[in-house]
């Protein structure tokens, strides 16, 4: 019997070729997300002709589209030509705890889409892509629509969801009163940071119009604990606070602008209250770590960057606070700073 032979690895022509063709996957996956395709798929298999149905779409290119899905073991084909949901396609649903709906939608979507496209003028001139192809800033764009910024804080809010429970070990917020979250976006960390401490009071702050919505607070049982404040961080933060949290707020901006927040917040804070910045830190070393493509898409996106632990101290120093600690929060860390 011939000796079972381990399945040859592609070679790294093949392997490369994979990574250049790779774009294809995120703009698949962002039809199959605006088509809402995994949530009509959750109460099990559906034929073609039904899914074409439901979405209009041109029935024998649909399949071709879960065809090609199945490849990257989103959807799986029975013998009946009917698709399903795997394990990993369900997180495509709307409903799931743990949506990438919203971010599916996203990122295929020409917002960031088109951004990426000119990535190479961001490398050659350190300036964001963004505001080249679109004529301003993203936060302004977003401003004036209001369907697509729904689907920008539906995936922020979906980070938030995820992060929760690993935030909610990792740190103790027992000792805060009142709790500053600066580009708080719908409220949905705020909320759950507020529902597990009953004593605790909140300010959710962010740009008028993202405030106006507050909708993971609106209605909910904590909302009578948290002030919704509407304003521009570049300008002022809500004083009095004890704890300043900024979630994936100082990757957003270069050094400079990412300072005038942190010493808003440092005119605001108590004497004895904690900024916690929630992001990643850049590992140092050679080792594969998702920030280092978060870093390209905050350059991209609004000229911002993912920082190590030193450049975070420096930028701590800067603006008046001692960096104390950096505990891991499951995809993010609590970098903990302390007003000097
Ligand atoms: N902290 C939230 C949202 C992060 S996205 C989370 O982690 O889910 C960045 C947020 O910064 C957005 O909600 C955006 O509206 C807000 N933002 C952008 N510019 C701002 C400004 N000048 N003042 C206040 N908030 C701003």
């Amino acid at each position: 019997m011939a000796p079972e032979q381990a399945p040859a690895s592609p070679s790294p022509a093949a392997s490369l070729a994979a990574l250049i063709w790779s774009f294809r996957v995120t703009q698949a996956l962002h039809v199959a997300a605006t088509l809402g395709l995994a949530d009509l798929l959750a109460d099990g298999p559906r034929s073609v002709a039904a899914l074409a149905a439901a979405t209009g779409a041109h029935a024998p290119t649909l399949r071709r589209l879960l065809r090609a899905l199945t490849t990257v073991a989103l959807l799986t084909e029975d013998e009946q030509g009917c698709f399903a949901t795997t394990p990993l396609g369900d997180h495509l649903r709307a409903d799931h705890p743990r949506s990438l709906r919203a971010l599916a939608t996203l990122t295929g979507d020409p917002f960031i889409w088109a951004a990426w496209g000119d990535l190479c003028r961001s490398i050659l001139t350190g300036a964001p892509a963004f505001a080249r192809v679109y004529g301003e800033p993203d936060f302004d764009y977003l401003a004036k629509r209001p369907a697509l910024a729904a689907t920008f804080h539906a995936t922020m809010t979906g980070f938030s969801r995820s992060t929760l429970p690993d935030l909610l070990t990792a740190y103790d917020f027992a000792g805060h009163a009142r709790i500053v979250d600066v580009g708080g976006g719908q409220g949905a960390l705020l909320r759950g940071i507020l529902e597990r401490y009953p004593r605790a009071a909140g300010v959710l702050f962010d740009l008028p119009f993202v405030v106006a919505e507050a909708r993971e607070l609106r209605g909910t049982a904590v909302a009578g604990r948290c002030e919704l404040v509407g304003g521009d961080m570049f300008r002022a933060v809500p004083a009095g606070g004890d704890a300043y949290l900024l979630k994936l707020i100082v990757h957003d901006w270069d050094d400079d602008a990412a300072l005038r927040v942190l010493r808003h917040c440092r005119a605001g804070i108590v004497a004895r209250g904690r900024l916690l910045v929630l992001e990643a830190v850049v590992a140092p070393s050679n080792a594969p770590d998702p920030a280092k493509w978060a870093d390209l898409n905050m350059l991209v996106m609004r000229g911002g960057r993912e920082r190590t632990a030193d450049e975070f101290r420096a930028l701590y120093t800067a603006a008046g606070f001692r960096l104390a600690r950096i505990i891991p929060a499951g995809a993010v860390s609590v970098i903990e700073g302390i007003p000097v």
